[in-house]
């Protein structure tokens, strides 16, 4: 589907660049400036009208323009979806329809009940995760992961849920909108000890699989994306176990500053 749309812009595309400028100086114009074009269709030159008469040529090379700036705009809209330093945030969102195209299953634990779409994540996080357990395993702390992988669709049904349980303005403060969340870029992942224990509550905090996270996933290219004490700057509160993979430079460069990604990526 969106190949064969693809396909069609590509074509109205190399119309338009053929066309344009064939019609404007079919209309006489020595340049292809559609203002300078649209002043010579007052005048045309003789048989101009046969060949695209002055009603059709408008509202043709309009469409034409349009159908490439929507097609410019797409590309770099999936472009930018693509960069592992993406940033969403409450005001910075991603399309509904925005699936990444390389999900991949991680080969790592995860805890009973976490549905088949949270065990995906992007490929280069999903290795980098596996990396970071089996570092973690090593050292005896044994990590599951919770949620990966969040659909748009999902992420509206989680959020309403929060909403009517405690109210939007408390569901905002530990839960991201539909199209504002982490989880659907496909590089965030919430992660537990292998037992469980405090998975995804303020208690997790302070525990050994916390420190040794906050110590170890920099060095694997993820972040403790929201920190104690950023609430003001990300807009979230403290979340010792959603970790947001953004590749090992900019990871490091986060925890030697002590800064959040918020504040490294906005303005880049
Ligand atoms: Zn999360």
């Amino acid at each position: 589907m969106r190949r064969s749309s693809s396909t069609v812009i590509t074509l109205l595309v190399a119309l338009a660049l053929v066309a344009a400028p064939f019609a404007a100086h079919a209309l006489g114009a020595t340049d292809g400036g559609e203002e300078r074009a649209r002043g010579i269709a007052a005048a045309p030159a003789p048989g101009a009208r046969l060949l695209l008469a002055p009603q059709l040529r408008r509202p043709l090379l309009g469409a034409l323009a349009a159908a490439r700036e929507r097609a410019r705009r797409a590309a770099l809209a999936e472009a930018a979806a693509e960069r592992a330093d993406l940033l969403v945030d409450k005001r910075r969102g991603l399309a509904a329809r925005y699936r990444p195209r390389d999900l991949v299953a991680p080969r790592v634990a995860f805890l009973a009940g976490t549905p088949q779409e949270g065990r995906r994540l992007r490929r280069p996080a999903a290795r980098a995760l596996e990396r970071l357990f089996a570092a973690a395993r090593r050292d005896g702390v044994p990590l599951a992961g919770i949620s990966g992988y969040r659909s748009f669709a999902s992420q509206r049904a989680l959020f309403a849920g929060y909403a009517r349980e405690r109210g939007v303005a408390r569901a905002a403060r530990v839960s991201a909108r539909a199209g504002h969340s982490e989880h659907q870029t496909g590089l965030a992942i919430d992660v537990a000890g292998a037992d469980g224990r405090c998975a995804a509550t303020a208690c997790f905090a302070g525990s050994r699989p916390a420190r040794w996270l906050a110590r170890h996933a920099p060095g694997h290219g993820f972040v403790v994306r929201y920190p104690r004490g950023a609430e003001r700057v990300t807009g979230y509160a403290h979340e010792p176990w959603h970790l947001r993979y953004v590749g090992v430079a900019l990871a490091r460069e986060a925890a030697a500053s002590g800064r959040t990604l918020d504040e490294l990526l906005r303005g880049r």
